[in-house]
C-alpha cells in the first residue's frame, strides 16, 4: 500500500510528504488495509479447515495494530504478561490468546490463567509443573501444547533461526512423546495440541513443511497413547521480500502447502504470523539533515538512526529506501546513518538511492515489524510516533515521546 503517484510517495491515499511535515520526523507509518489483507489472507486460504490465525503480537504490539486485528477476529500469539496487557487493552478476546516462550514467570503464568487464555506453548518439564500447580490452585484446567524442536534448519539469519537442537527453544521431538506421557500425572493440565516455531524470515518454506510433517506424525502417535490432541500449532516465521532478489511464496499458496498436509489429519490448525502481516505495512520516514563526504565514501545523514529501526545493525538486514518526492537526478551510492554515536548506525550502506537534499524525506519500507518494538531511547532520543492510515485518513496512534518521558520514573 506504498505506492508512488506521479512523484509522490503514498500510503494508501495520504502523500507522506505531507503527513510528515506535520507529524514531523522520524515516524512510523502503517497501513491499516495492508495489515487487514494480510490477516484476511491467511484466515481466507485456511477456508472451511478449522483454524485460528493468532497474530504474534511481538512483531508489532501498537495498540491501534492489535486493534485493527482484534475487530476483525484475529487471536493473538503473547511471549509476556506485558503483551496480554495490551491485547486486553486493545479489545482482544482472551480465549484466542496462545502464550509463548521459553521463561514464563510464575507471574505472568498467574495473569494468563485468571485471563481465561486459551493456553500455552509449553518448552520444559518444569514450565508444565508450574502451570499445573498455579492452574489447581485457582481450580480449572489449563490447556498446553509442547513445543518440539524439529530440528530442522530453518535456513535464516542465525539470531532468528529457532527449530535447531542446539536452540534454547522447545523440547526435542525425539523426547517429546515421553514428556506428554509424565505431563499425565499434573491433573490441572490438558494436552490439546503440538506446536512448533522454527525460525523467522523464511524464505522457502520447505523447512517448515518438514517440521509439520514430523509435528503430525508426533500428533498422530500422542492421539493413539489416549491424548486428546485436537490441534497443530505451526507458528509463524514466514518472510516479506525486503529486496527485489529475494523472493518468497505469497500467503495464500503458502498456507495451500499446508492444508494440503493437514486436510486429512482431522487436527485444527493454529497459525502464529507476525513479520508477514505487518511487515511490508510499515514505514519508518526519517529526514535528510546532511550530506557529507569522507574520503571517496558519501553519507547521507538523516534524523532516524538505529535506536529507531535496529534492524540493519543488529542482523545486517537489507530495507529499501525510497525518497518521499522523487526527482530526475542520477542516482548517488551512499550510506545513510543516523545521529547515534555508535559506526553501526546505519540504515543503508553502499546504497544506490535518489541523490537526496537536507529537508528531503526518506521512507525506509519494510519497517512494519520488528522496528518500533525493538525501538530504544539509546543517546536519550525520544522514541518515534506511529501513525496508522486509514484510506485518506491518518492519526497518531502513539504519540512522539518528549524529553520529560524520557526522564519518566527517575529519581535523582
Ligand atoms: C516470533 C514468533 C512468531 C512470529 O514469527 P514471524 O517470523 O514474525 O512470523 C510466532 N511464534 C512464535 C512462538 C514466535 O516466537
Amino acid at each position: 500500500m506504498f505506492s508512488y503517484s506521479a512523484n509522490d510517495l503514498y500510503c494508501e491515499q495520504v502523500p507522506l510528504a505531507d503527513l510528515a511535515a506535520r507529524a514531523g520526523t522520524p515516524a512510523y507509518v502503517y497501513s491499516s488495509q495492508s495489515i487487514l489483507a494480510n490477516y484476511r489472507a491467511y484466515d481466507d486460504a485456511l477456508g472451511d479447515l478449522p483454524h485460528l490465525v493468532c497474530y504474534a503480537v511481538k512483531a508489532n504490539s501498537s495498540l491501534a495494530v492489535l486493534a485493527l486485528l482484534a475487530r476483525a477476529g484475529a487471536g493473538f500469539d503473547i511471549v509476556s504478561g506485558g503483551e496480554l496487557y495490551r491485547v486486553i487493552q486493545a479489545g482482544g478476546d482472551p480465549s484466542k490468546v496462545v502464550f509463548s516462550g521459553v521463561g514464563k514467570t510464575a507471574a505472568e503464568v498467574e495473569y494468563a490463567l485468571a485471563s481465561g487464555i486459551r493456553g500455552f506453548n509449553c518448552e520444559s518439564e518444569s514450565e508444565l509443573a508450574l502451570i499445573d500447580a498455579l492452574a489447581a490452585r485457582r481450580g480449572v484446567k489449563a490447556a498446553f501444547s509442547i513445543r518440539v524442536n524439529p530440528d530442522v534448519d530453518a535456513a535464516t539469519h542465525p539470531y532468528i533461526s529457532t527449530g535447531l537442537s542446539r536452540h534454547k527453544f522447545g523440547i526435542d521431538i525425539r523426547e517429546a512423546a515421553a514428556v506428554y506421557g509424565r505431563a499425565r500425572r499434573h491433573t490441572c493440565l490438558v494436552a490439546d495440541g503440538v506446536s512448533c516455531h522454527i525460525g523467522s524470515q523464511i524464505l522457502d518454506p520447505s523447512p517448515i513443511l518438514e517440521a509439520v510433517d514430523k509435528a503430525l506424525e508426533l500428533a498422530a502417535a500422542l492421539r493413539a497413547q489416549g491424548h486428546p490432541i485436537r490441534h497443530l500449532d505451526l507458528g509463524g516465521g514466514l518472510g516479506i521480500a525486503y529486496n527485489e532478489r529475494e523472493k518468497t511464496p505469497a500467503i495464500p499458496a503458502y498456507v495451500e502447502s499446508l492444508r494440503a498436509k493437514l486436510r486429512e489429519s482431522g487436527l485444527a490448525v493454529t497459525v502464529e504470523p507476525g513479520r508477514s502481516i505487518v511487515g511490508a505495512a510499515g514505514a519508518l520516514i526519517a529526514r535528510v539533515l546532511y550530506r557529507k563526504r569522507n574520503g571517496s565514501k558519501e553519507f547521507v545523514v538523516v534524523d532516524a538512526a538505529m535506536n529507531d529501526l535496529i534492524r540493519p545493525s543488529l542482523y545486517g538486514a537489507y530495507h529499501e529506501i525510497m525518497p518521499v518526492r522523487r526527482n530526475r537526478l542520477p542516482q548517488i551510492v551512499a550510506d545513510v546513518v543516523g545521529p547515534v554515536c555508535e559506526s553501526g548506525d546505519f540504515l543503508a550502506r553502499d546504497r544506490p538511492m535518489a541523490d537526496v537534499m537536507p529537508g528531503d524525506f526518506l521512507a525506509v519500507r519494510d519497517a512494519g515489524a520488528y522496528g518500533f518494538v525493538l525501538s530504544s531511547n539509546y543517546n536519550s532520543r525520544p522514541r518515534a510516533p506511529e501513525i496508522l492510515v486509514e484510506g485518506a485518513a491518518w492519526r497518531i496512534v502513539r504519540a512522539r515521546e518528549t524529553h520529560e518521558d524520557l526522564v519518566r520514573g527517575e529519581t535523582l
